[in-house]
């Protein structure tokens, strides 16, 4: 079994050999970590529970980038964050002046955190002003807005990253080892969940304008554990159906539940289910040589994976996944390496998006 363990504890030896400040509160390290200006800067867009929770954190364990910037509608956040975090005015930008980011050599990338309406222009903005670009998922609402986003970093020779976090994450990447170099056998079928209980009622995840839907939000999720259990590329949508059980919540064909089955090459079927009216979360990949469960398979920890070939577990605190992420993404713009999870890979799981709403809508297999 592998086991990894990264503590605040590790972390304050790695800052004290560094010669870092030795300010041992948590408010303390917190400004010890944020006046290293560590690596590439980063602006934040949309200061939102992700950013809040998970990203601005997750900059502060990071050692090949460091948070520099935010871009925010709100000057209440801006005051707070600026106080919390350390940012300098000149970082602090709003939607209508974010254009001139392109003249801040503090920042190297801008992190697109927006509702997913949003994510299509607000990459090709930061592309524009002369940044490299992280996106969180979803990319885009259509496979149109997505290949526009991969043209607009390209045509300003800036990377473009999607915040797939899992896909630096250690369990997931052992277990797509496994399946990618066929230690189970020939993989005869997949079935994969990903899915939440949302009790919220008037959020973006329940406006189909700006991106909502658990599809888009959760789907993905389901998408990718597919693709990974099958360790291919789906080359239809054999069936899918949308649903809800809270229609005054879920308005206008907007799917609180979807399910769709998938087919790979060699006929190899996956069930895939999201939702945001029932907790769901696992891969199960059926194969020649035994099953593998991953249980959770989409957690900010606590990934387990379990096969004929053992256990695969690694112990690490939220928010490591993030800093994983960041620093990946971080190192690879640095060296100028292509990003692990390029563009490409949220067009190819938005293509899919729509191709199952298209099944959904004409009860018709759809061909990749
Ligand atoms: P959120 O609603 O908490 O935050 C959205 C932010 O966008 C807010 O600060 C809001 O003020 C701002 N905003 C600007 N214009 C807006 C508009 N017209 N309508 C609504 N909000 C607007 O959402 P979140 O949960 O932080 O999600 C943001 C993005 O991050 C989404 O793409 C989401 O899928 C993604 N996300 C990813 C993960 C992950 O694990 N990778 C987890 C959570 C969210």
């Amino acid at each position: 079994m592998a086991s990894t363990l990264i503590t605040r504890r590790k972390l304050i030896q790695t800052l004290s050999m560094s010669g870092a400040a030795l300010l041992l509160s948590p408010s303390g390290l917190l400004a010890a970590c944020n006046t290293q200006k560590r690596g590439l800067g980063v602006a934040l867009v949309g200061l939102g529970y992700y950013s809040t929770d998970l990203l601005a954190p997750a900059l502060q364990l990071t050692k090949h980038c460091h948070l520099a910037g935010i871009v925010t509608g709100s000057p209440d956040k801006a005051e707070a964050w600026k106080r919390k975090y350390n940012i300098p005015d000149k970082n602090i930008y709003n939607y209508s002046n974010f254009d001139s980011i392109a003249n801040n050599k503090d920042i190297d990338v801008v992190y697109v955190v927006l509702p997913p309406s949003m994510h299509h222009e607000y990459v090709i903005r930061a592309a524009n002003a002369g940044k490299h670009v992280w996106c969180e998922k979803p990319m885009a609402m259509t496979a149109k807005e997505c290949t526009e986003m991969i043209e607009a970093c390209k045509k300003n020779k800036k990377s473009l990253a999607i915040g797939y976090r899992l896909q630096h994450e250690p369990t997931t990447q052992a277990y797509r080892r496994i399946i990618n170099t066929g230690q189970l056998g020939k993989i005869q079928k997949v079935d994969c969940a990903a899915g939440y209980r949302d009790g919220r009622t008037d959020h973006w995840k329940q406006k189909k304008e700006l991106g909502g839907g658990a599809l888009y939000d959760m789907g993905v999720y389901a998408i990718q554990g597919a693709r990974f259990g099958a360790g291919t590329e789906p080359i239809a949508v054999v069936s899918a159906k949308t649903s809800t059980t809270r229609p005054e919540i879920y308005k206008n064909g907007l799917d609180e539940t979807t399910e769709a089955v998938l087919e790979f090459p060699g006929g190899v079927l996956a069930t895939i289910k999201t939702s945001f009216g029932e907790n769901v979360n696992h891969l199960v990949v059926n194969a020649e040589k035994g099953t593998l469960e991953v249980r959770p398979v989409q957690q900010y920890n606590g990934i387990r994976a379990k096969s004929p070939l053992g256990e695969i577990y690694h112990d690490y605190k939220v928010p490591m996944q993030q800093a994983m992420q960041m620093d990946d993404d971080a190192q690879a713009i640095a060296q100028g390496k292509p990003m692990m999870v390029p563009g490409e890979e949220g067009l190819r799981d938005i293509h899919i998006v729509e191709a199952i709403y298209k099944s959904a809508a004409s009860g018709q297999r759809v061909v990749l």
